[in-house]
């Protein structure tokens, strides 16, 4: 096989980022990048700049989707369809310094190692998530149908990222001076392959809220990749992303610390991290799709929270709720973190039962780290004193049980105008418990300012809340469910 100037395979890819139905992602941030390409070493630069350029191309091909794409994503119960399948379907490619994909075919599934280190890394990498997604989860492959996985590597001359383009993987060899070639750390390749699961489940779309969960669940399940194939608990894990991609001179640990965030660098080249650890420290930027590599480091750090006081392997505790989440049916494309929160820990209550430890794990991890607000949650008079006390400052945005909210629902074919002013406290237990939640953070502030497009016929709904300033209109379809459906249920009691 020859590669010459685009490949088949690479010029689908192109096809399916422009028509908005796959994400690029590459695992160094814009922002990383940009300090190297004013870095004072020379070489350095000049790598990071065409780094920047080729991603900034790739960018430009890409139309942020406004919907999930409907029909991809597989029926219940389809994901472990295949799980009894032979085993991954793995092909390396070399594009020998060059940037098109695949290239020269070096490896195929069953062949032995070759002389090339990126190519038996890759190869290797790839089996490893495979088998994660397999065993841990019953899934074949990143669509749960025995897809197969492909990896180039060699792209570029001393290209600074890795990336997946919607079909393959794409390793560079890093510049030799701030970067190792991308093939060394196996959660790295677990993280590429986990935007293809992603893809093919929630379809997160990769702006804001939604795409920095993108990003998280892919630190995810990177570092399950590397913590099951070194069979490590959660208590034994370094929670590191990329830190054998960072050459020894770089004064830092990795590229990103899930335990905390913020602190994986410092170094006079690279910057420092700048990963949230809670929603105190949420960065609002229109870099970086929203920051979606930056604020990555709050749901990245209540996963750590949750997977180390639900204790074990963490692919097996905190993991199998996570993956529950982003492979069911109540995630949608647009969700935000407090609502993948509260699936998070509606799926620890079906796993595990309700008010159970684990389900109190994550509860108290997403309260930690400032998503849910502590001290709304039911008296529950649990004994395991896994609770943490609040921080000082959380759950001050908490409307009381007083508060007074307007909702009112207008448009619609008919053209018909709903209306309820209530009291929290008038709503039973649980609504006033989500409309305290919702209300606390600046969810539905994010979904009005990420959303201009409007729908013929659908609702619009208006939330005014004067304790907490909210002032909002809505369009149905971009609410994501759990949201949706409290404001109907909440229009509904007041027949
Ligand atoms: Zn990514």
């Amino acid at each position: 096989m020859t590669s010459t100037h685009t490949s088949a395979a690479g010029s689908i890819a192109q096809d399916l980022i422009a028509q908005g139905l796959v994400s690029h992602c590459t695992i160094v941030p814009p922002y990383i990048l940009e300090a190297l390409a004013t870095s004072g070493e020379p070489r350095v630069a000049r790598h990071a700049r065409e780094s920047l350029r080729h991603d900034e191309q790739l960018r430009a091909a890409r139309r942020t989707p406004t919907a999930r794409p409907t029909g991809r994503r597989a029926p219940r119960g389809e994901d472990a369809a295949g799980a009894h399948g032979t085993g991954p379907h793995r092909t390396i490619f070399d594009a020998k310094g060059t940037q098109d994909t695949p290239g020269t075919q070096v490896r195929a599934e069953g062949g032995g190692p070759t002389g090339d280190v990126a190519v038996n890394e890759a190869y290797d990498g790839l089996g490893a998530t495979w088998d994660l997604w397999s065993t841990a989860y019953s899934r074949d492959s990143l669509d749960g149908k025995g897809m197969p996985l492909l990896a180039t590597v060699h792209y570029g001359r001393n290209y600074d990222n890795a990336f997946w383009d919607g079909s393959q993987m794409v390793f560079g060899d890093g510049d030799g001076v701030i970067f190792e070639r991308f093939t060394k750390s196996v959660d790295v390749i677990g993280h590429e392959l986990a935007h293809g699961v992603t893809e093919h489940t929630a379809g997160l779309l990769y702006q804001g809220q939604s795409g920095a969960l993108n990003e998280s669940v892919s630190d995810v399940f990177g570092v399950l990749v590397k913590q099951k194939a070194l069979g490590q608990s959660a208590a034994e894990a370094d929670w590191l992303v990329g830190a054998d991609l960072l050459n020894a001179s770089v004064k830092g640990r990795a590229l990103r610390d899930m335990r905390n965030p913020g602190t994986a660098y410092d170094d006079p080249r690279l910057g420092t991290d700048p990963q949230p650890a809670d929603m105190d420290h949420y960065v609002d930027t229109k870099d970086d799709n929203g920051g979606v590599h930056i604020n990555s480091g709050i749901p990245n750090r209540a996963f750590v929270l949750a997977a180390e006081a639900i204790g074990g392997n963490a692919w097996e505790g905190a993991g199998a709720v996570w993956y529950a989440v982003l492979s069911g049916d109540g995630i949608r494309a647009d969700c935000d973190f407090a609502t993948f929160a509260g699936l998070t820990v509606a799926a620890a209550g079906s796993a595990h039962g309700d008010g159970s430890p684990q389900q109190e794990a994550v509860r108290s991890a997403w309260e930690q780290v400032g998503v849910l607000t502590a001290g709304v949650r039911p008296p529950s008079g649990g004994s395991g004193g896994t609770a943490p006390s609040p921080a000082p400052g959380q759950g001050g945005g908490a409307p009381s049980a007083d508060a007074q909210v307007l909702l009112r629902r207008t448009g619609g074919f008919a053209g018909q105008v709903r209306e309820r002013r209530m009291a929290l406290g008038e709503l039973s237990e649980r609504d006033a418990k989500d409309w305290q939640h919702l209300l606390a953070a600046p969810t539905l502030e994010r979904i009005a300012a990420s959303t201009e497009r409007t729908h013929p016929d659908a609702f619009v709904y208006s939330v005014v809340c004067d304790e907490t300033g909210c002032d909002v209109t809505l369009q149905e379809p971009h609410l994501p469910e759990a949201i949706h459906s409290l404001f109907e249920r909440t229009l509904a009691q007041d027949d």
